[in-house]
């Protein structure tokens, strides 16, 4: 990729230095830059070197508590003067200043979360995307008049739900606050969001960019810090009227269950098993393409990851073999050199994603390629993992069953009959999405009808932008984000009636 002059001073900085100058340390509450109350920090760790580089304040419930009562306060004040064609002009604002401070976001997403410099540039166009999008609802949110009869009025409106919590995960920083962020505000909310413990930088960045763009303090509200310390006290305050949760399974029940204290609203995105169906038809080369795409982009670190290939018995071995061989020709390296696949996030998780393959070997599954932790070469250093793929594996195998969250392709073969690809499609507890390839129109319409799922993908696996709804079903949650379902996701919708 060419980088540009500016672009590339900055990665040579981060690379000397360990950091760039333009990052935020400290939480963002009610406007202002502050300390955590009791002084906590914690270090954020590179992946693709596994060393510290900065340390940010990590918050707990005092400053949970601050942030709520200064989102409370803008709500009921600044923010319930704002017309809604003036919140359009300041989410658009903010759409420019993302796209200004593009190339700082990005390497800050990469230092803290591995990922490869251009996916990360990727993500800070769709974070100004989701803002231009939702700049240009919120002034197209209205509701309905009601044909009770001549002798009543009926109408409906829709408003507001209050403070908005955001509850983050660390593989998609910026573009999952942006996503819950934009139509939250667009809608008249004040928001206070909690990052993942390992990447609060762009989210500390945007906080920095809407007061820039004129946000009034209060609306947008940044606590850094462990999910234990604050994103509990967050999800247990009693001032938060909507929650969306963006993380693992496990976390969304306690999440839930802290919700049900004060029956506080809540949108759960948690994990998926996304199977990618390919019928015996299928483009090959598009098919290997978009697979390798589904199971690699972002070292397999995405919810809606296609990390299940459920194939064709005729198509079955060609197929892995072409997979295989662009899958070994994959590089590894440090984010910043931005090519082949980056790191994993932590250790833990190298160590998580490796446990599945060893004991799949164990079991005696074909380890088709890949199936050992790595290093980047150029260092020796970081947490990467070789692009795996394990060959025939039965419906209940515990790698077909449990999300993984690494660049680990799980492969199911069928024998040709629909009915069987979508019975092993929804045989896993999670629905959050599903691809589908073939140049059989209507296989694919009676697969997208068969298979439970919150998003299905045909012939291009994660099609679709900013104005396709976006969730999941069953064990991968519930409540749509993106799309003009989201601005519906926050506000309420009030029916008002009489007699004339
Ligand atoms: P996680 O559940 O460990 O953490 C997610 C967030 O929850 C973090 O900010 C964490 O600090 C916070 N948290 C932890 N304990 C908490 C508690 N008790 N109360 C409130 N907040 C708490 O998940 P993760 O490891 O950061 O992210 C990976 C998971 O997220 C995967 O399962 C992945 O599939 C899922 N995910 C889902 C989507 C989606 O849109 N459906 C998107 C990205 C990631």
């Amino acid at each position: 990729m060419g980088m540009s002059a500016s672009l590339a001073a900055l990665v040579k900085q981060a690379q000397q230095r360990g950091g760039i100058d333009a990052m935020p340390q400290q939480h963002f509450i009610g406007g202002q830059w502050c300390e955590s109350a009791d002084g906590g920090r914690l270090p954020i760790e590179d992946p693709g070197t596994g060393r510290p580089f900065i340390e940010v304040a990590a918050g707990g419930a005092e400053d949970i508590d601050r942030a709520v009562r200064a989102a409370q306060a803008a709500f009921r004040g600044a923010l319930a003067q704002l017309i809604p064609a003036e919140r359009g002009r300041l989410l658009l604002r903010a759409a420019q200043l993302i796209r200004a401070r593009a190339e700082p976001l990005a390497v800050a997403e990469t230092l803290s979360s591995g990922k490869r410099l251009s996916e990360s540039l990727g993500d800070v166009a769709g974070a100004a995307r989701t803002f231009e999008y939702y700049a240009g609802a919120c002034d197209k949110l209205h509701g309905e008049t009601l044909p009770l009869g001549p002798r009543h009025f009926g109408r409906t409106v829709w408003e507001p739900v209050g403070v908005a919590a955001q509850i983050v995960p660390w593989n998609y920083p910026l573009s999952t606050a942006a996503r819950g962020v934009a139509p939250a505000l667009a809608a008249g909310n004040a928001v206070v969001l909690k990052p993942a413990d390992p990447t609060p930088l762009t989210a500390l960045m945007l906080a920095a960019l809407l007061h820039e763009a004129g946000w009034p303090a209060g609306a947008f509200n940044v606590v850094a810090g462990t999910g234990a310390a604050a994103g509990a006290p967050l999800v247990a305050h009693g001032g938060v009227d909507h929650i969306t949760f963006t993380g693992s399974l496990a976390t969304g029940q306690a999440v839930m269950r802290a919700a049900a204290t004060h029956v506080t609203r809540l949108v759960l995105e948690l994990g998926g098993k996304s199977p990618v169906i390919v019928l015996a038809d299928a483009d090959l080369e598009l098919a290997v393409e978009q697979v390798l795409g589904a199971i690699f982009e972002n070292a397999g670190q995405i919810c809606s990851a296609g990390s299940r290939l459920v194939i064709a018995r005729a198509l079955h071995e060609p197929f892995l073999e072409r997979l295989c061989a662009r899958a070994r020709a994959i590089t590894l390296a440090h984010g910043l050199r931005d090519e082949g696949m980056g790191p994993l996030i932590s250790q833990v998780q190298q160590a998580r994603a490796d446990g599945f393959v060893q004991r799949a070997r164990l079991r005696g599954v074909a380890v088709r390629c890949g199936g050992r932790p790595a290093t980047d070469p150029a260092t020796g250093a970081g947490w990467f993992y070789e692009p795996t793929v394990l060959d025939a594996l039965a419906p209940d195998d515990e790698c077909v069953q449990h999300e993984i969250f690494g660049p680990v392709l799980a492969v199911q073969v069928f024998d040709g009959e629909l009915e069987e690809a979508a019975a092993l499609a929804n045989g896993t507890r999670y629905a959050l999405a599903a691809g589908v390839f073939t140049r059989d129109l209507s296989a694919a319409e009676r697969l997208a009808r068969a298979v439970d799922a919150g998003q299905v993908f045909v012939n291009e696996y994660f099609a679709g932008g900013i104005e396709l709804p976006f969730g999941g079903n069953r064990g991968s949650g519930f409540g749509r984000e993106k799309g003009m379902e989201a601005l519906r996701s926050y506000s309420k919708l009030k029916g008002v009636a009489g007699r004339l």
